[in-house]
């Protein structure tokens, strides 16, 4: 989508460094970490958010790439969260999992 800044992303188009890539997702450093390791992980195709998402495959593919993207930047304890919709926290509307780590989560997470 032309106007999305995480499918600039992962085009390319925006030049960032991917912690982690496959052929359906990429990761990434988040611009404002909220802990000491904060990195983004995106289906290279544009899903507006996880109530716009219909491939199984897909879904369960981004769980599974979360993980390895967790070993590769050397998180064995982690939290991931998808904020779905503006009330939730959404304010990227590039369907995303936010692998959080380094340091001891609260919850509930407020
Ligand atoms: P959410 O609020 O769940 O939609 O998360 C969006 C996240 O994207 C926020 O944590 C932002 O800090 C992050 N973000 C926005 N633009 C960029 C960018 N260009 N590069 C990296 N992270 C970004």
């Amino acid at each position: 989508m032309d106007s999305c800044i995480f499918c600039k992303i992962a085009s390319g188009e925006i030049a960032t460094s991917f912690v982690y890539e496959d052929d359906l997702t990429v990761a990434f450093k988040d611009l404002q970490p909220q802990a000491p390791i904060h990195v983004l992980l995106i289906p290279r195709r544009h899903i507006a958010s996880l109530n716009e998402a219909n491939d199984p495959q897909l879904q369960g593919h981004l769980l599974l790439a979360a993980r390895r993207a967790a070993e590769k930047i050397g998180l064995k304890q982690y939290r991931l969260v998808i904020n779905t919709g503006p009330d939730a926290g959404q304010s990227v509307f590039h369907l995303h999992l936010h692998i959080l780590g380094g340091r001891q989560m609260n919850w509930p997470p407020g």
